[in-house]
Order: C-alpha cells, then structure tokens, then sequence
C-alpha cells in the first residue's frame, strides 16, 4: 500500500508553454474524466491514500467535490502565489470551506519571493516579500486554531525565513511537512529538531544534491509525494501522476537501504501520525 502524500487532484489549467510535442501521454486536464482516471490509475498501482492540495482560492469551490471522494486526505490554503490578490476576501472563502469542514491540513503555504517578482521594482518586491510573509502567519495561525499540522512549500531559497517565522509562530505545536525542500541542507537538522516530517518527490531521486537531504532525514520524519500534474518525468517525458509515487518509493528504499514495503508502511504511519487519519 502507497501512499501520495502531496497532490493536486484538482488543479488549475497546465500553462500552454508547459506543453512541448515531445511529451508523451496525456496532457493533465482539470476535467472529471481526467481526474477519476488519475485516481483510478493510482488505486490499481495499489496507491490507496492521496493527499489532496486545493491551494489556489479559485480552486476552492472543488473542495466541496473533493469532500466526496473516498480516501482523500483534504488539505486546504492559500499559495504564497496568491499573496498579491485581495487578503480579507481570499481569508474568508478559506474560512468558509474549514467551516465546511475542518480539512487534515492547512497548505500549502510558504514563500517563494521568485513568484510574480520579475518586473517589479525593489520598493514593489520588498511589498510583495511581506505580504507573502504575513499570509504565511495568518495561515500558521488558523492551523494553530484548528489544530492541524501545516503543509510548507520550501523549494526555492530564502528558507531561513521561513525557519523563522515558524519558530517566531511557533508552528512546531501542530507541527507540519516541509515538501517540495530542495535548498539549504543546513536548515533541515532544525526543522527536523521541531518534529518537521520531509516530503520527497520526483526531482529527489534524480539529483545528486537533493538526495542528500533524502539521506539525511530519518525514516520517522519521511514522506514521499508527487506534487501532481505539474512536474514532467525526464525520461521518458511524459506528466507525473498520483501512481508515479510508486516509483518514487522504490528509488528512495534503495538510498536508505530498505525494502520498498518497509518504506510504503513506514511512509503510511507518518502520515497517518501527522494527518490524523
Ligand atoms: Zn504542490
């Protein structure tokens, strides 16, 4: 049994340049066809839990959808990619769907000052820094609430940041998964100290640098993920689905030296444990 501990079962539209002749498969659509297929072809490679991530506001009306679906673990935010928009309004359409009901997360939220930054100016990207930074307190603060661990996006550098408002907000008391990480090794031993869990994907298994992290972090705080549709495989290039975590899960138990199976149930008890499900 798998699990995908981190994807986007509804999503937006894959940008049109994301799209080259040489991939091969089918192109993710965010229809329903698509995506009970995508569930579907995962259920058959024995991936029986998929940790499903609505964290674009105009995604939220699939949450309701989402809810219906068996065996989703529902995870719910705002993207630091949102953090231009209107706060006040995105915060109560997050509120509105918690009320429906309290999702097994809050995410996946973060920073990533690259996001959106390319024409502004020092004084507009300096705005734009803080306003991702206080949407990341806000959103620690309502997981705090509802007392469930948060999801942070920690892919792109400037993590010492996000280390410290963690600690200044102290998310470590309903503690979270770092997914995505892919910088500063320096960090990891200190989110790992507060009980942080890493989530680990494609990209992970196939550069040198990123598998250090996977070596580094204990088989207790593991998680294995596929941050579906929106990555490609190299080889051969086709889009990462929910079933591709198989894959990843057989590559990361030859790093630490286990069996797929001890990994699969290892990886399952950790989520189970921080997701309460
Ligand atoms: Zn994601």
């Amino acid at each position: 049994m798998f699990i995908d501990c981190h994807a986007h079962i509804f999503f937006s539209p894959i940008p049109k340049k994301a799209v080259t002749e040489d991939i091969i498969g089918e192109i993710p659509t965010p229809t329903t066809e698509f995506i009970n297929k995508m569930i579907f072809n995962a259920r058959e490679k024995d991936v029986s839990y998929i940790i499903g991530v609505i964290s674009n506001p105009k995604d939220f009306p699939c949450y309701q959808k989402q809810l219906e679906l068996e065996d989703i673990i529902h995870v719910i935010g705002i993207s630091r990619n949102n953090a231009s928009e209107d706060f006040s309004y995105m915060m109560s359409l997050l509120q509105k769907e918690i009320e429906r009901k309290v999702p097994h997360g809050i995410g996946e939220i973060g920073l990533d000052y690259s996001f959106g930054s390319s024409n502004l100016n020092e004084s507009e990207k300096n705005t734009l820094k803080k306003k991702q930074q206080f949407l990341f307190r806000k959103q620690i603060q309502i997981a705090k609430d509802n007392d469930v661990p948060i999801v942070v996006h920690a892919g792109y550098g400037k993590d010492k940041d996000i280390v410290d408002i963690i600690k200044q907000e102290r998310a470590q008391d309903v503690g979270g998964q770092i997914h995505g990480y892919m910088s500063n090794k320096e960090l990891v031993s200190e989110l790992l100290d507060m009980g942080f869990y890493f989530s680990f994907g494609y990209l992970h298994i196939i550069e040198e640098e990123l598998k250090r992290i996977i070596e580094i972090t204990p088989l207790e705080h593991l998680l294995i993920e596929t941050d579906s549709p929106y990555h490609l495989m190299k080889s051969p290039k086709k889009f990462i689905l929910p079933e591709d975590v198989v894959l990843v899960t057989n590559e990361i138990a030859i790093l630490k030296e286990v069996k797929t199976e001890v990994l699969a149930n290892q990886v399952m008890r950790n989520a189970k444990e921080l997701f309460k499900f």
